[in-house]
Order: C-alpha cells, then sequence, then structure tokens
C-alpha cells in the first residue's frame, strides 16, 4: 500500500476562524486509484465547491482508466480480442504521452507489460515470485510499438493487456489542476499518493516545499524542493514492495528487459516539470532506464528537472539546484548539461 498521509479534518479545524478570511485552507481527502489523495486550496469558502468537482473529476477519470473496472475504456480495449475501440480524449492524451515517453527512453515504459506486473502479484496484493518459463512467456506478448491509436481509435493487439497505472495519476493531477486554476483557485497543493501538483504560490506568496522522502524509511527527508505552478512526481522502490521468504526485496517497477523489478542502483526518481501526466511517464520510465541512461535522457530534453536517489547519493539538475535543499542523510552531487 501507499503511504497513509495523516489527513487533517483542515476544514473542521478552521471552522472556528469566520469565514470573511480569504486564505482559509480547505482541503478534501480522496481514497482512488488505490492511493490516498489531499486537495488543498486556499481561498473563501467558495473554493470548496471546485474542490468538490475535483473529487468527482478523480473518481470519473479512475472509472474511465482503471484495468480491472469492467466499465471502463481500457478494460474494453484488453478485452477486444484486438479489435478497434473508440477512447475518450483524456484516454487518447494518455496513450500518446505513454508512446512518445516509451519511444524517448528505449522502450523502458512498456504500458503492455501489465500481465508481468499481475504475475508478481502488485495487482492484487496476492504476490510471488513468478518463475522464468512464465515470465518469458508472457514478454511474448508485451512490444508498445504494437497498439496502435488512430485518432481516438485504440486497438490493443489480441493477446496484449495494457495498464495505464505508471501515468494515470499524473494525468489525474493536470485534469485536477486545471480545474481548480478554472474555478479561480490561485494557491493550491494536491497531493496524490506521493506525486505532488501545485498551483501558483503559498498564501504568503512564499514557494511550496515538496519533500524527497527517504526510501531506506524513517522519517528524515533526503531533501526539500521549492517550487510554485509545479509538478513533482516520485517513483520509487518503497513506494509498493514485498520481501520473499528468502529475504529478498521486490518491487513495483518492472524493467521489461527481464520482467523482473528493475535494479540499477536507483532508489527512487522525482521528475519536476510543468506537465504532471508527463512527468509521472518519466519517472517510471527514468527508473527503469538506471543512473546513466537517466542523465543522458534528462540532457536530450529540455522541458524537466529531476533528483535520482542512490544507495550513496542524490544526483539533483542543474535547472533545479537553487531550489533545492538538501537534508543531512545522504550527500548530493549537481548534473550539468
Ligand atoms: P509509478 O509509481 O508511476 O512509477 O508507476 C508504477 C506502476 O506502473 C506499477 O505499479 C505498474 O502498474 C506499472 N509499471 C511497472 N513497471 C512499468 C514499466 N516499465 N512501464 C510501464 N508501467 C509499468
Ligand atoms: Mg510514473
Amino acid at each position: 500500500m501507499k503511504r497513509i498521509f495523516p489527513l487533517a479534518a483542515a476544514c473542521l479545524m478552521l471552522a472556528g476562524c469566520g469565514a470573511q478570511h480569504a486564505q482559509q485552507k480547505h482541503s478534501r481527502d480522496v481514497f482512488a486509484m488505490d492511493t490516498y489523495m489531499l486537495l488543498t486550496a486556499y481561498g473563501n469558502d467558495s473554493v470548496n465547491e471546485p474542490l468538490i468537482r475535483a473529487e468527482e473529476k478523480i473518481t470519473a477519470l479512475e472509472h474511465m482508466l482503471s484495468v480491472t473496472d469492467a466499465g471502463s475504456e481500457i478494460y474494453a480495449a484488453n478485452h477486444a480480442g484486438g479489435a478497434p475501440v473508440t477512447v475518450s480524449d483524456d484516454t487518447a492524451a494518455i496513450l500518446r504521452t505513454a508512446a512518445s515517453v516509451s519511444q524517448e527512453s528505449g522502450g523502458a515504459l512498456q504500458i503492455s507489460l501489465y500481465p508481468v506486473v499481475q504475475a508478481w502479484g502488485f495487482t492484487t496484493g496476492s504476490y510471488r515470485v513468478p518463475g522464468e518459463a512464465e515470465i518469458a512467456e508472457l514478454l511474448q506478448n508485451v512490444d508498445d510499438t504494437r497498439i496502435s491509436l488512430e485518432g481516438n481509435t485504440l486497438t490493443v493487439p489480441d493477446g496484449m493487456q495494457i495498464d495505464l497505472g505508471a501515468l494515470a495519476k499524473g494525468y489525474t493531477g493536470d485534469a485536477v489542476t486545471a480545474l481548480l486554476r478554472e474555478a479561480g483557485i490561485t494557491s493550491a497543493i494536491v497531493n496524490l499518493g506521493g506525486n505532488v501538483q501545485t498551483i501558483g504560490t503559498k498564501p504568503d506568496g512564499s514557494k511550496w516545499t515538496v519533500g524527497i522522502e527517504n526510501p531506506f524509511g524513517g522519517d528524515q527527508l533526503l531533501g526539500t524542493v521549492h517550487v510554485g505552478n509545479k509538478a513533482v512526481i516520485t517513483s520509487g522502490d518503497y513506494e509498493r514492495f514485498f520481501t520473499a521468504e528468502d529475504g529478498t526485496r521486490y518491487w513495483h517497477i518492472i524493467d521489461p528487459a527481464d520482467g523482473a523489478p528493475a535494479d540499477n542502483g536507483l532508489r527512487s526518481v522525482t521528475v519536476i516539470g510543468e506537465s504532471g501526466l508527463r512527468c509521472d511517464a518519466l519517472s517510471t520510465a527514468l527508473f527503469v532506464e538506471g543512473t546513466e541512461k537517466a542523465i543522458a535522457h534528462w540532457r536530450a530534453c529540455d522541458d524537466f528537472e529531476m533528483i535520482l536517489v542512490t544507495d550513496d547519493r542524490l544526483f539533483v539538475t542543474e535547472g533545479i539546484v537553487d531550489d533545492f535543499a538538501a537534508g543531512s542523510v545522504l550527500p548530493w552531487e549537481e548534473i550539468t548539461r
């Protein structure tokens, strides 16, 4: 399970503050997409209504994108026996980003890995270590380049199954922040199970602070980043994992090269950029790529910054260094272009 965030009943706490204050904190906690989410907006009481609509939007996207919900677009595509299905603009946008990030990461992101993720039990929590032959067989149907999307017409080849779990929350964060912005909210932070997306600044005009969690456990953060109007999205081996009887730890981000948890020395990747969708896709892809390829990937792009966590250090790209404050757990190095 993802970490359970302490959910302050902010609205109740503020009840005594008087509704006339312009910059009150209003929060909603939501459980969706298998994750605890916290939506926080500042303003007068009128921000409550958009927060309710944001929750409704999350629920609607969950039903549309879920791989297990028999009414979802993804379920329909996975069970069409190779026939084309029509998908919404939302799903099409996510699929296009999945395809581009898969391509630019040399195939590290593969939404068609779903049956392999399932074989490890990460979808149900019934964890097991699949045998090599089983994985080899499942990998034969893993190849995102065989998925076809023409406009809103999606075709998933017969025998293949896709899942948008690596990037759906980033898209959801974009949708939620867009809705809140359109409602006139100028100060908000939404946390979708470790995916943090922000609007504007804090009410006092300062930037938002987002912590880089410690994959080794413990409450001490590895550092903090200060951002305004950005997505800060992390993929880490500590977010969902199990320990086998022999003590080996297995986590939920799979390397398509061998169908096993990506084990290249990276413990977490945090991606900071404008688009939650793209940052979420990238965080998973970069985690699979490993330190060296991730750095080359960053150098080839100009639309995101990142923080890589390995067992003994952090790598922080130059564009975020001024907004990064290191903790005392691990040393850090700057990565330049
Ligand atoms: P994230 O936490 O955003 O890195 O997404 C991880 C989730 O994406 C996992 O729980 C799986 O459902 C799925 N997944 C795991 N490995 C991959 C991969 N290499 N490509 C695409 N999706 C993956
Ligand atoms: Mg991701």
